[in-house]
């Protein structure tokens, strides 16, 4: 999918061939040789848009930290956190990428060399600790922390690259707490080792009252994020009240579950074939 096309002949062949198979929805599809993270890349990167967004969310989440606080009934975590937590202090469990630290040099770097992700690409980017604030986010946790509450970052970045995402956050002033491991990588022990980051919530439940989550993806929120477009669609209904509440989401439009739940969430698709099935997923006015 973020592969670009590398010649024009491929582009035409590609097209036949999808035009071939499908003939009535292959036009826009044909049409479309940029790279799908051009306009998403350039909005999160430099728009007072996102960065309008970004600050009212998190001016949200801190508005809405002494309700939190204050209700000793209230956590954001019901899958984990069941019952018996009302004595426990309360947390903040936030994601670390494209929540608190912005990482749109990287996704600018795979528009401009034809690149799609890669793990290859993503450890030399995040061992540059280059990545930036997402802003509102240090303010937010400031102010968190003032109050008490104990600040948790829970990533998909894996273990080896703990050093320097913490030498990244320290460095834009991220307080981060070092009297507990506060800094949750995946495959950080045998237990962590899913995408799915229930199991560290509840790590973090037993301790803690979580009074909110913080992520720019279904899953820093519930593990059934990698469900169809439906199951995800009625999980977020189930949830409704939490939004905006307990669940706070920055908008990410460069990648993320949302994407992937239009083809199966199955990276080992051909390109052309996410592609058109993201294509086949659009609801679309008939025309004039
Ligand atoms: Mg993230």
């Amino acid at each position: 999918m973020r592969q670009a096309i590398g010649t024009l002949g491929l582009t035409l062949v590609v097209a036949a061939v999808i035009q071939a198979a499908v003939p009535a929805r292959a036009v826009a599809f044909e049409a479309q040789t940029e790279s799908e993270l051009l306009n998403s890349t350039l909005w999160t990167q430099s728009s007072v848009e996102f960065k309008g967004n970004s600050l009212a969310i998190y001016k949200l989440a801190g508005l809405m930290l002494d309700q939190a606080l204050a209700d000793k009934t209230w956590t954001a975590a019901p899958d984990e956190q069941a019952s018996g937590f009302e004595g426990k202090p309360p947390a903040v469990i936030l994601d670390v990428d494209e929540t608190v630290l912005d990482n749109s040099a990287y996704q600018a770097w795979l528009v401009k060399t034809g690149k799609s992700f890669s793990s290859k690409t993503w450890g030399p980017f995040v061992r540059a600790e280059i990545s930036g604030p997402v802003p509102g986010s240090l303010q937010f946790i400031e102010d968190a922390v003032g109050k008490g509450v104990k600040v948790f970052y829970v990533t998909n970045r894996k273990a080896p690259l703990e050093d320097a995402t913490r030498n990244n956050l320290k460095a834009l002033g991220y307080p981060i707490d070092d009297s507990e491991d506060t800094v949750l990588m995946r495959g950080e022990i045998e237990a962590w080792k899913s995408s799915k980051k229930g199991v560290r919530r509840a790590h973090i439940a037993q301790n803690y009252r979580i009074a909110m989550l913080i992520g720019d993806n279904f899953g820093d929120f519930v593990d059934g994020y990698k469900g169809s477009p439906a199951e995800r669609q009625a999980i977020m209904t189930k949830h409704l009240d939490m939004w905006g509440t307990r669940w706070f989401v920055i908008a990410n439009p460069m990648y993320g579950s949302w994407e992937s739940a239009h083809f199966g969430h199955d990276w080992k698709l051909p390109s052309e074939q996410r592609r058109q099935m993201k294509h086949d997923a659009m609801e679309t006015w008939a025309g004039p």
